[in-house]
């Protein structure tokens, strides 16, 4: 694209320039403009210089005939990468909303959300490029998909049958809860709607919030896809994949290969051509939420994308967010109920144990320890549920009162055995971790007491209590090595544990078969926690875990020990009711004007000193005030007062926060939208680091 001019030079042909709009991971914001002077499409990565001397890996977004700057200050684009077809159309409107949305420069969303060797520079430009990342897996020889015997779909139940037809007949968006009580076969109603997808030569993204679930998940999927003969392809996708598998999963599902895409929360951001139907798996899961960065919820935006797709999206869970469940009352998503377990096994019967008169031996009150042993006489399985890793949550000395505080925190420091002398005191919010100390560092009495307990210090009482048993503790320590988590689990499932204890980690997903017996500990902890969403975090969790029990035989039981056995979550549990928690929970909701019936954005601002935080954050809330036409303007906005975190220090930075509320969610939008340029000029904000999130889950 060039001419000669009048004295025969090559001068760059303006007629043939185009002024390409590049988004870029970059800490700065604003649009960035290059100039092409080859063909460049919208949805194409380029290669740009960006600074002194930097170069990166951008994504060209729009084309202009004018650069809107002066030419003479726009650089050129260096390289157009070809190896890909351009991102598709749906996908740079997903990413476009999500920037808006969330408040985040478009580049902050579109290029994280790649595989890393997709956005490396390296990869074109370094030594062993040899045509980029692509060209390399497409050589690689893929590994061989394990073969799995064809799995034909069982005899569904009316309730299952009905919810897979009324499913098929979907071709346009449509939302649907579906709401199935722990062990309704909800598996069964997303692989007959996939099925019906799948014959029309469309794809299916199917979501789960955790990795840990995947295997069991993935074997199902594809020993039902091998029966189906069509010879469709899955393609597993998650942050654990090392880079090269990640790579060619995301290529498969971006060029139609993978008719199913299995996927955590980033999947969401995967180009899918034919994409045909969205499946999310336990849609109420804090899980979605990604709680760094853009902080984005999947679910949400799978329901966006799904609408802008104008395809069918799923939701499935036992314990619906009371977002989707006001959605379903609201006729805004549609609700299919699957009210019975699938298998002829009833729903474990669930007894509130009252702490308050008992005499608890390390933690366990008289009749849950009957409880496992009888589970244990007659080989039935254990588990022991526990939401607090460590040995214990503090330490102490009974002579002055010392107790573990974490220096760099307002936390203390929780005790770890390790073995022996080894023992370690761990911060779980810094990271900081030393040994335990041989007498208080106060009095220097050597009598230290833990106070409390956790996981490990659980395992140890159950070990001493009941020689005969093999127990197994299963959380974030006990599986940190790669594959030692499904290494754990699999030896629950052959039976080789009678019982486990275990945190979040063992409530999900999971299906023990030889599991009798559910107790749970320290329940009241989560239901104090400050947070308005912990009743209903509580619940799901409880609700979750007791879903475990007795799944394959009759008779599961699940024994909840509480202080409060007459609160309401306690008392609909015990009913197996999520239908009249939900109305509870809305009901209060309501009254208070807390989500969903109010949309919510958390500033958040951390500094060396806490007055330098709420200082700038009190700035932020009175810029509103001093610009009395936007003040009226957003009128419907709240501004509540800076206060300082529950954990108000870690590691050393103060951290503050400030809630916005509006009944409105565009008026809150439009008010963000009109806030973010100035709460990064805000004059105190150089002393801080400040962030916005949308729609915050943890407040
Ligand atoms: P959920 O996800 O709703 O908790 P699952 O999908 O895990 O429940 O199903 C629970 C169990 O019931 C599984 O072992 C599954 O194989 C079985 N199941 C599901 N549907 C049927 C059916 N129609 N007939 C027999 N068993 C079924
Ligand atoms: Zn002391
Ligand atoms: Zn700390």
């Amino acid at each position: 694209a060039s001419s000669t001019n009048s004295e025969g030079e090559l001068t760059p042909d303006s007629a043939c320039t185009v002024w390409v709009h590049v988004a870029l991971d970059v800490p700065l914001q604003g649009e960035f403009v290059y100039r092409s002077s080859v063909p460049v499409q919208p949805g194409q990565r380029v290669i740009v210089p960006f600074g002194n001397r930097r170069k990166v890996v951008g994504m060209a977004v729009a084309l202009f005939d004018e650069p809107g700057i002066a030419p003479e200050q726009v650089k050129e684009i260096e390289q157009v990468l070809d190896d890909l077809p351009p991102m598709p159309a749906d996908w740079l409107r997903m990413a476009a909303f999500a920037a808006g949305y969330y408040q985040r420069p478009l580049g902050e969303v579109m290029l994280p959300v790649l595989p890393a060797s997709l956005r490396k520079i390296s990869a074109y430009q370094g030594e062993r490029s040899a045509g980029g990342p692509v060209a390399r897996i497409d050589k690689r020889k893929a590994r061989a998909t394990p073969v799995v015997p064809p799995l034909a779909a069982p005899r569904l139940n009316v309730e299952q049958q009905a919810a897979v037809d009324y499913l098929a007949g979907l071709s346009a968006f449509q939302p649907v809860l579906l709401h199935g009580v722990t062990g309704s076969g909800k598996t069964e109603v997303y692989l007959g709607a996939m099925q019906a997808v799948l014959e029309q030569g469309l794809q299916v993204l199917l979501l789960v919030p955790e990795i840990n679930l995947t295997p069991q998940l993935e074997q199902v999927l594809r020993a039902r896809l091998a029966s189906l003969q069509a010879g469709h392809e899955l393609a597993v996708l998650h942050s654990r994949l090392a880079e090269g598998e990640r790579l060619r999963a995301w290529l498969q599902a971006q060029r139609g290969q993978a008719s199913v895409l299995l996927g955590t929360r980033l999947s969401i951001f995967t180009p899918m051509p034919k994409l045909g139907l969205i499946i999310i798996d336990e849609e109420h899961d804090a899980s979605y939420k990604q709680q760094e960065g853009l902080r984005y919820s999947a679910r949400d935006l799978a329901v966006w994308r799904a609408r802008d797709r104008d395809i069918p999206v799923l939701l499935g869970s036992a314990t619906p967010s009371l977002e989707s469940w006001l959605h379903v009352q609201r006729a805004n998503y549609h609700k299919l109920s699957l009210t019975q377990r699938a298998t002829t096994v009833t729903l474990p019967e669930v007894q509130l144990v009252d702490t308050r008169r008992l005499r608890l031996q390390q933690g366990f009150s008289p009749q849950m320890l009957e409880a496992i042993e009888q589970r244990l006489a007659s080989g039935q399985q254990s588990l022991v549920f526990l939401n607090r890793r460590g040995y214990a949550p503090v330490l102490s000395c009974h002579s002055c009162g010392w107790l573990s505080r974490c220096t760099r925190c307002t936390a203390y420091m929780v005790m770890h055995r390790q073995g022996g002398p080894r023992n370690e005191l761990q911060c779980h919010h810094c990271g900081h971790r030393s040994r335990v100390p041989r007498a208080c560092p106060d009095c220097g009495d050597q009598d230290l007491q833990p106070m409390g307990r956790g996981t490990q210090r659980v395992e140890e009482y159950l070990a001493e209590r009941f020689p005969q048993a093999r127990i197994a503790r299963i959380d974030a320590d006990s599986t940190r090595r790669k594959g030692s988590a499904e290494a754990l689990f699999a030896q629950v499932h052959a039976g080789e544990v009678d019982i486990l204890v275990g945190t979040q980690m063992v409530a999900k997903g999971h299906d023990f078969a030889k599991l009798g017996l559910v107790g749970v500990l320290n329940a009241d902890a989560m239901l104090f926690a400050h947070d308005f969403r912990a009743p209903e975090r509580l619940f799901a969790q409880l609700m979750q875990v007791a879903g475990r029990a007795g799944r394959h035989t009759q008779g599961g039981a699940v024994m909840i020990q509480t202080d409060y056995p007459e609160q309401p979550v306690y008392q609909a549990l015990r009913r197996h009711d999520y239908d009249g928690f939900a109305d509870y929970a809305l009901h209060e909701r309501e009254e208070i004007g807390l989500p969903p019936y109010a949309y919510q954005a958390l500033l958040t601002a951390e500094a060396r000193q806490l007055a330098h935080a709420l200082d700038y954050l009190q700035q932020a809330r009175d810029w509103l005030a001093s610009q009395p036409e936007l003040a009226q303007a957003y009128e419907a906005v709240m501004l509540y007062d800076p206060v300082p975190l529950r954990i108000v220090r870690v590691a050393n930075v103060e951290r503050a926060q400030l809630l916005v509320e509006s009944v409105s969610r565009p008026v809150l939008q439009a008010f963000l939208a009109a806030w973010m340029p100035v709460l990064a000029q805000l004059g105190t904000a150089c002393r801080v680091r400040w962030q916005l999130e949308v729609d915050p889950q943890q407040i």
